[in-house]
């Protein structure tokens, strides 16, 4: 297959790729998806073998404005609306009940919720997305576009090193301003549940919607058998070749620590300030300390460049665990296994 290069100029032949039943790589404010027709199962199953996925880990389902919830979602409680008022269009996906259709199945394929009774919905802040979706009339499928396993897209360059020749086309519109997956909210459990910190952060839903739980997955390794509610967050993620550890504590302490333990060939992903202590090494900075949307912004990229490059292992000086960074750091813990050293 040829996968064919569309720019923001292409919304009519970008929705006849999702109405006709073809994967299309789609720009969001978070990463680039993986997109298909949401309600048509055969379309959905391709994207689980371009991206060889496991079965077991639904998609979420894209929509160009929250008046589409009501046609895939039932007994929609009163916090959704106010979330999506708040924060949609943005980096905010709401798990929801599954609309039943008349004869008691849901209306969501059990292709995209892998067989749940609830569904992943979120509206991007990508303005030719949404005009892509609504123009193809469905709500569009879509997981990260990245190869299963790996660190996620944040440009269309990106995504073709893990989906050239896979996909029919993929839009491409510049890379992506956030940089990190949508944050995941429960909204089916009181009280609400963060499953996966995002580019919503969770200060901003406690102050949304008062308490708001954190789910166990999104600060530690589950153990062999444990079910996080996100299935996604079971599986090792966002993983460059090398092995990553990371290294939590003050700024200077972690540089210091990092310089004092490197080996001859391994790789650093560090903040701005401290390139210098890593001379003579593969560095790849992700932004200043006080910096954290740019962070954001850089850390897939970091993953991805050591794939590049020659390293027997990545050391990695992790940022904070406030506003964004609690979804940066979960990346990077991820992408290390969980491999984590205090200071
Ligand atoms: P990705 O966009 O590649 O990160 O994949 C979508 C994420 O949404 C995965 O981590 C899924 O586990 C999560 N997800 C999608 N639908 C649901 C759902 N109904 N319940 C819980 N998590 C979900
Ligand atoms: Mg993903």
């Amino acid at each position: 297959m040829n996968t064919k290069r569309l720019t923001p100029h292409d919304v009519e032949e970008a929705a006849r790729v999702i109405a006709s039943g073809g994967l299309l790589g789609i720009p969001t404010e978070t990463v680039y998806g993986l997109g298909a027709n949401g309600l048509d199962p055969d379309a959905v199953k391709a994207i689980f073998e371009a991206k060889g996925r496991p079965q077991d880990n639904p998609l979420i389902l894209h929509v160009p404005d929250e008046s589409w919830l009501e046609r895939y979602c039932g007994a929609i409680p009163a916090a959704a609306h106010t979330l999506a008022d708040r924060f949609w269009p943005g980096p905010l996906t709401m798990i929801l009940p599954c609309k039943k259709a008349g004869d008691g199945t849901n209306i969501v394929p059990a292709a995209v919720t892998a067989g749940l009774d609830t569904v992943g919905m979120r509206c991007p802040d990508c303005a030719v997305t949404r005009a892509v979706i609504a123009a193809a009339g469905v709500p569009v499928a879509a997981p990260s576009g990245n190869t299963s396993g790996r660190p996620s897209p944040t440009s269309a360059a990106a995504m073709l090193e893990d989906m050239e020749g896979k996909i029919d086309a993929i839009l491409d519109d510049g890379p992506c301003s956030v940089g990190v997956e949508s944050t995941i909210i429960d909204l089916t459990v009181t009280p609400p549940r963060l499953l996966r910190p995002g580019g919503v952060t969770l200060e901003e839903l406690e102050d949304a919607l008062g308490e708001v739980a954190v789910d166990e997955a999104v600060r530690r390794l589950m153990a062999p058998g444990e079910q996080p509610k996100a299935p996604g967050m079971k599986y090792r993620h966002y993983a460059p070749r090398a092995p990553v550890t990371v290294v939590k504590g003050d700024a200077d302490m972690t540089a210091g620590y990092i310089v004092a333990r490197m080996g001859e060939k391994s790789g650093v992903i560090c903040f701005d300030e401290f390139r210098g202590y890593f001379r003579g090494h593969i560095v790849e900075s992700i932004g200043p300390v006080a910096d954290q949307a740019q962070q954001a912004r850089r850390i897939f990229e970091a993953l991805r460049a050591f794939d590049h490059l020659e390293v027997t292992d990545i050391w990695a000086q992790s940022p904070g665990d406030e506003g964004i960074g609690l979804a940066v750091t979960n990346r990077l813990n991820k992408a290390a296994g969980f491999h984590i050293i205090e200071l």
